[in-house]
């Protein structure tokens, strides 16, 4: 089953892809999109950028339309993951605009939500600290919800959601549909998927570590103390959009700055901005009113901005995991992106860790390796880029300085 034609989907969906030049499914919607249309549970695997949230979204507005009494839940990690999908919803709704939708996510208007929720949405999309507010108030009665989903599993783990999660799941109504998406499937994941699905299929597409191919990733070894000039260089060598990682919510917020004195345009991103401010700088990197967006990891994982050319992770980041989740933020749904990592004397056991991650099958070295120190002493003062993974289609092209 290649085609969305082939997979039962009423008219409605089928005209309403159409219109979103869904022309394929992806690969891991070709796999979960017909046993979740049957009713199965699904715990799913899959790169980041494979069209997840359609895997989801398709099934679960099926659903709803062959079942006026239906509704969904869904669940994810971040607040702003939650705005992204509730929208995806909304354009897969179509004709179906009518359907009521909540959005319930932490930092945002309680009363807001409250309305929403008295006006009996059919698909609420939320974060676990909110969403159980609103049970603990009484305000919120999911018995009804018959399709749940949880997106970005490992990721909401990672913030410590299980508790959360669990007693969301003591709300629910056992004789429901489930499915779980996860770019990692963890002891953890494992246990919370034996758990609360029933009989799932197991879906896995692709190796669920590895980064998208068409990611071009480079780094450069540093001294500290030439980093930042070394990515001012590497800011003009770039054209298009670009998202760079850093360590610290401050440090997101004076490097903006700093980029901005430069005659760049640059603003920060970080889980401390209140919500609607959160909101103000997506929508403006999303769209193209500034070039550069200082991120945490906060918008490390789903967000999905198809104009981000370029990730550049200043900082690596704590785990090594995340490498994959940041730069999965470029090349979306098989556009071509490069990736360009600052590697510090000081970081060198992070980036053994991400290069384990990335070639689980890879020896180590049995030549001894030359010192960070000493390469960075080779490339001169600003560091030079060691080409990482060759991709052979595509090079540099350090040209263009970006105005
Ligand atoms: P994931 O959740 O797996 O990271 P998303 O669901 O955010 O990925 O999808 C990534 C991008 O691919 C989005 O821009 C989405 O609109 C696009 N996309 C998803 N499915 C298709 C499809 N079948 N055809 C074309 N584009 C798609
Ligand atoms: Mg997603």
């Amino acid at each position: 089953m290649k085609n969305f034609q082939d997979m039962g989907l009423p008219d409605q969906i089928l005209e309403t892809l159409e219109a979103m030049k869904f022309s394929q499914p992806t690969p891991i919607q070709v796999e979960a999109i017909p046993p979740a249309l049957g009713g199965k549970d699904i715990l799913g695997s899959a790169q980041t950028g494979t069209g997840k949230t359609a895997a989801f979204g398709i099934p679960l507005i099926a659903k709803l339309l062959a079942n006026p009494q239906g509704s969904a839940l869904v669940m994810t990690p971040t607040r702003e993951l939650a705005t992204q999908v509730l929208s995806q919803l909304r354009l897969m709704l179509g004709k179906s605009r009518n359907i009521k939708t909540a959005l319930l996510i932490g930092g945002d208007s309680m009363s807001k939500q409250i309305r929403q929720i008295r006006d009996r949405p059919r698909i609420i999309v939320g974060t676990p600290g909110r969403i159980n507010d609103h049970l603990d108030r009484g305000i919120l009665k999911l018995k009804q919800a018959d399709f749940l989903v949880l997106d970005e599993t490992d990721r909401m783990l990672d913030a410590g959601f299980t508790v959360q999660i669990e007693k969301v799941m003591s709300f629910l109504a056992p004789q429901r549909q489930t499915l779980l998406f996860s770019a990692t499937v963890s002891p953890n994941i494992a246990r919370i998927a034996e758990k609360y699905l029933k009989d799932p299929i197991r879906i896995s597409v692709s190796k669920s570590s590895a980064p998208a191919p068409n990611i071009k990733q480079d780094t450069i070894r540093v001294s500290d103390g030439a980093k930042y000039t070394s990515l001012l260089d590497s800011l003009n060598d770039r054209d298009g959009s670009i998202i760079v990682f850093v360590k610290t919510k401050h440090g997101t917020e004076k490097m903006a700055k700093r980029l901005s004195k430069e005659g760049h345009s640059a603003d920060a991103i970080h889980g401390d901005l209140k919500q609607n401010k959160r909101d103000r700088v997506i929508a403006s990197f999303r769209n193209k009113k500034y070039r550069i967006l200082v991120a945490t990891d906060v918008a490390a994982r789903g967000l999905d901005i198809p104009h981000i050319e370029h990730v550049i992770n200043y900082d690596l980041p704590q785990c090594a995991e995340d490498y994959v989740h940041r730069i999965g933020r470029t090349a979306r749904a098989g556009a071509t992106g490069s990736a360009l990592s600052f590697i510090t004397p000081g970081d060198r056991g992070k980036w053994s860790a991400i290069e384990r991650l990335l070639n689980p099958g890879a020896k180590k070295d049995s030549k001894p390796k030359r010192s960070p120190r000493k390469r960075t002493s080779n490339a001169g003062p600003r560091g030079d880029v060691v080409p990482f993974r060759h991709d052979k289609k595509k090079k540099w092209s350090p040209s263009k300085r970006a105005a």
